[in-house]
């Protein structure tokens, strides 16, 4: 099943080109006081959302897709794990690259572990990209994005998918420079999941898809997601050794060769194999804020 979150905070089942909007299945979440729960309450109950949706798709509206604006399919994840230089082709990449690396030393994963990106700065493919520090270099990366279904401490990699809700593309944005990651990485806007999330069983490998991204028509990254130093399971059973994993946890697993900038007007299409195509529009975030406030 492709589960989407659209316009205002509706949720829909995606039906080739059409949206069926089920949002009446969010009636299943148990309500949640304050304080909220370290997990995404959607993701946690998705047994019983899905089981109402089947009773509620064939007599529910649908509209066409281009016209729902997509949010992001999992809207408060506890964590956005991310995992650093994961792709061989790309670690070559950054050490060559002083405009890459910034003369901090870059590690092999294993060595330098994984980083969080902030909850705040992750929207859905219809919301864009709004770049800040346009004096300095913002590029985009494209990665296969995990989420967590089931509660995971110390888990093994042969285990690993049995924790899985489901995946979608993710966009981890990135500010070029010599800051910490977690800082780079998470402005508003730079953790864009989508377009929807296809649930676990309709990708038994997540370890053989193709990925890409095109930047107006042009192609910057094309790769498999056989070509990860740490595989999904591998991904899990790493992060889960730190901390806990809950449901709606993203683990974006990293990107391949071919990181280059974006500007503001560009427009992103980014592809994985049996997760589906999404646009994104990149816009500068002093244009738009500027035009609010006035
Ligand atoms: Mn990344």
């Amino acid at each position: 099943m492709k589960l989407c979150r659209f316009n205002d905070n509706r949720l829909g089942v995606i039906d080739g080109q059409e949206v069926i909007d089920v949002t009446e299945a969010l009636d299943a979440i148990p309500r949640s006081g304050y304080p909220l729960p370290p997990f995404d309450p959607l993701i946690a109950n998705i047994e019983a959302v899905t089981h109402r949706i089947g009773a509620l798709r064939g007599q529910s509206k649908r509209l066409r897709l281009e016209e729902a604006c997509l949010l992001s399919p999992v809207a408060n994840p506890g964590k956005v794990i991310a995992a650093p230089v994961n792709y061989r082709k790309h670690l070559e990449e950054v050490l060559a690259n002083a405009d890459l690396h910034h003369d901090v030393k870059i590690n092999h994963i294993e060595k330098a572990g994984l980083f969080l990106k902030a909850g705040s700065s992750l929207v859905g493919a219809g919301q864009g990209i709004q770049l800040r520090k346009l004096d300095r270099r913002n590029d985009h990366e494209v990665e296969l994005a995990v989420v967590i279904g089931r509660t995971a401490d110390r888990i093994s990699r042969a285990e690993a998918l049995q924790h899985v809700a489901g995946y979608c593309i993710g966009l981890d944005i990135t500010i070029r420079g010599p800051e910490e990651r977690s800082f780079r990485k998470s402005p508003d806007t730079y953790t864009v999941l989508g377009p929807w999330l296809t649930t676990a069983d309709e990708i038994p490998d997540p370890g053989r898809l193709d990925l890409q991204i095109r930047v107006n028509g042009e192609t910057r990254q094309k790769s498999n997601t056989a070509d990860l130093i740490l595989g999904v399971p591998e991904l899990i059973e790493f992060a889960s050794s730190f901390y806990t994993l809950q449901p709606g946890d993203v683990i974006l697993t990293g990107t391949p060769e071919g990181v280059s900038p974006i500007r503001p007007s560009d427009v992103i299409l980014a592809e994985i194999k049996g997760l589906g195509t999404m646009t994104v529009h990149v816009s500068a975030r002093t244009e738009t804020l500027g035009q609010r406030v006035a």
